[in-house]
């Protein structure tokens, strides 16, 4: 069995796409089209109306997933492909049979991008096989030595939606450093300006952010923080990453897209725990953060924005319980990035981190 996909859209299987009917049928993340589960994929839901499998599976759990595919797939009648690297040029390839190997063609204006002449930059698979697999093997020996640290990032997608502007298809892009020339590049600061978190920003999958659960209409401070503070989105608007925005009477979330740190404050009142935690004091907490749905507001808004959360990131957040004097207590506050200068945690916090972290693994 291939991937499962839309049977409207098209779309491939994904950890958006929502499960219901004891997981009979499945919507569409994307064309909203309400899908038939194909029986050999069915699961059952768990109480928070995920598949019970959706942790085994990375289709459901990942962000991108890769399926082998199948030689009939690869090789089918129309099937096409080209390829193109960059760095601070273009490089396509020309992969045509009747060449001992394959030619490469550089485009080194990313200002005016353009892509060569050539007819056979983009080639059915059946016509192009042994060029293919020759280039993607030599591909990494061949920049080796390549010390360019530039990329054409906006250049290079340019050029390659103009090499298959006659033929359609699917562009992929891999990239891993900041696009720094041509078309579309960032400098270091304007990156880091966008990834910068404050209060009132929007969330998207690229930030680490913390928002407060406690909502206190006495408290001025954080009064901008409360569940009806944006109607767009159920997520609260975040906090700035900072310890003056932690108070020890508060319950705060803390997400980085991995994991969901839970800080419980010293001083929490009993009332609040009993609604998130179901427990009416702090010696009685688990260790182990199972967040179970109480039959109240606050516990119903906090499954809620962690339920948000899962759906708008790409991987299922793995909750963590943290508390003051314990060494979960100091990794929570090793990520209010806000409050340091940069280079990390002053020397003494340096020390007194590092102590903790060898207690907890000595004992
Ligand atoms: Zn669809």
């Amino acid at each position: 069995m291939g991937p499962i996909r839309c049977s409207r859209c098209k779309a491939y299987i994904n950890p958006f796409m929502r499960f219901v009917d004891q997981g009979r049928r499945f919507i569409c993340n994307l064309c909203g089209f309400s899908n038939d589960t194909p029986r050999e994929y069915i699961c059952n839901l768990g109480p928070d109306g995920r598949r019970r499998d959706a942790d085994d599976r990375p289709e459901l759990c990942r962000g991108t997933v890769e399926f082998v595919a199948s030689k009939e797939f690869l090789e089918g009648p129309r099937t096409m492909v080209g390829i193109a690297t960059f760095d601070s040029a273009i490089h396509f390839y020309s992969l045509k049979r009747a060449q001992q190997q394959p030619l490469m063609l550089i485009v080194p204006d990313v200002q005016d991008v353009y892509t060569p002449l050539q007819k056979d930059l983009i080639l059915p698979v059946s016509e192009c096989r042994e060029n293919l697999e020759q280039l993607l093997e030599s591909i990494p020996s061949m920049f080796e030595n390549n010390r360019v640290a530039d990329s054409a990032f906006g250049a290079a997608m340019k050029a390659g939606f103009l090499a298959m502007k006659s033929t359609g298809g699917k562009l992929l892009v891999f990239q891993s450093v900041l696009p720094s020339l041509g078309v579309g590049s960032l400098s270091a600061r304007e990156a880091e300006g966008r990834a910068n978190v404050s209060t009132g920003d929007k969330i998207d999958s690229d930030k680490t952010i913390m928002v407060t659960f406690k909502h206190d209409d006495k408290l001025q401070e954080n009064s901008e923080c409360g569940f009806q503070g944006d109607d767009e989105s159920l997520i609260p608007s975040p906090l700035m990453l900072n310890s003056e925005n932690i108070r020890e009477d508060g319950v705060y979330l803390l997400e980085n897209g991995e994991d969901g740190l839970i800080y419980v404050g010293n001083v929490v009142e009993p009332t609040i725990l009993e609604q998130i935690f179901g427990v009416s004091s702090l010696a009685a907490l688990p260790s182990q953060a199972v967040l179970e749905q109480f039959d109240n507001e606050l516990s119903r808004k906090v499954n809620e924005v962690i339920n948000e959360i899962r759906r708008q990131r790409c991987s299922y957040l793995r909750l963590r319980l943290c508390r003051r004097g314990e060494p979960s207590g100091d990794f929570f506050r090793s990520f209010l990035t806000e409050d340091k200068a940069p280079g990390g945690l002053s020397y003494v916090e340096f020390l007194v981190h590092v102590h903790r972290q060898i207690q907890s693994k000595m004992t």
